[in-house]
């Protein structure tokens, strides 16, 4: 039972205990993008949930993979969020905490104007939500209109959904 992509997930998915901090299980989703029919599913189905996007904003780094075949199936580019100190300046930037640590994100400041733009968000993983909604005020600053987030797999007690607030916000599959 499930869409062909929650059984992709549930079938490919490694989880790792006390990774990469004691406490954290991890999802490594790697097994899932290197099936060629896994990879397809997880796709298409992300994509479905941004048909009112003209761009698509893949996080770095797992989300990059999943942004560009996104944006491929919906006609769309692809922006790269990338984590700090991977952009020559100037950057827009937002820190933000993670279910591990805190991170940084950026994006371009001269080059590609987001006014306007209707961005669809796409991670692997959503656990704390820190990071969607980091990315979220990134590009909301930068003028864009985030349309709503889309990821392959929510950590349900970790209640990023909650901290997502009342957007737009698909989960392929939810543990
Ligand atoms: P968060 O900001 O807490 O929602 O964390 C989401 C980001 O961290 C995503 O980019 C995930 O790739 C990664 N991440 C956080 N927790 C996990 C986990 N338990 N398993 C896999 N990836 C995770």
């Amino acid at each position: 039972p499930g869409t062909e992509a929650q059984q992709a997930v549930t079938r490919l998915t490694r989880w790792a205990d006390d990774f990469p901090e004691k406490g954290v299980r991890f999802a490594d989703l790697t097994p899932v993008f290197a099936d060629a029919a896994g990879l397809r599913a997880v796709v298409d189905a992300l994509a479905e949930a941004g048909r009112e996007a003209d761009l698509v904003a893949g996080i770095d780094a797992r989300g990059f993979l999943l942004g560009a075949g996104v944006a491929l199936a919906l006609g769309t580019g692809v922006l790269a969020v990338r984590k700090a100190g991977k952009l020559p300046p100037p950057v827009h930037s937002e820190s933000y905490d993670l279910e591990y640590g805190t991170a940084r994100l950026e994006v371009p400041a001269d080059t590609i104007d987001l006014t306007g733009r209707r961005v669809l968000v796409v991670d692997d993983v959503l656990a704390t939500g820190g990071t969607l909604v980091a990315a979220r005020d990134l590009l909301t600053r930068c003028g864009a209109e985030v349309v709503g987030a889309a990821v392959v797999l929510e950590i349900g007690a970790l209640n990023g959904r909650t901290r997502w607030g009342s957007g737009a916000l698909t989960a392929l599959s939810e543990v």
